[in-house]
């Protein structure tokens, strides 16, 4: 299948809009008259969530130790184990109760629509409350309350 060739991503313009075939996966996205290569949103998404990667998905290990408790000046982990910084000191070993480990609030990722959407929303309250200062204004109600 793959050729040894320099790849031409393929693209075609509809009315004033030019689409360009993404490099990874082929998808069709718009881009400006002077693009020679583009990458859809999936395809840059997963490009920096293999950059940086979520420690939920990757480097998450089950260790029962919080994120970044290697960067704390102490931690104590469940089986007594004393940690400066990171570094085991054995001979601190079952002196010190164990840190609690706080749970971590999990922020709930929006997707690019509900981004949208929420933005959308965020607009039109806006809008809301300009109209109301307009009328209140109009009204001699600006002093008011
Ligand atoms: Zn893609």
């Amino acid at each position: 299948m793959a050729r040894k060739k320099k790849i031409e991503y393929h693209s075609y313009t509809e009315g004033s809009i030019r689409y360009m075939s993404c490099m990874t996966c082929g998808h069709y996205e718009v881009v400006g008259d002077t693009a020679t290569g583009v990458k859809c949103s999936n395809c840059v998404m997963k490009t920096m969530m293999n950059q940086y990667p979520l420690e939920e998905s990757k480097s998450y290990k089950p260790t029962g130790r919080p994120a970044g408790w290697h960067w704390m000046n102490e931690f104590v982990d469940v089986d007594g184990n004393v940690f400066h910084k990171g570094k085991e000191q054995p001979k601190l070993k079952g002196t010190l109760k164990p840190t609690v480990v706080k749970p971590r609030k999990i922020t709930k990722r929006r997707s690019r629509h509900q981004i949208l959407l929420d933005h959308h929303k965020v607009r039109k309250s806006e809008l809301k409350k300009a109209v109301q200062k307009q009328k209140d204004f109009l009204n001699h109600n600006i002093d008011k309350g």
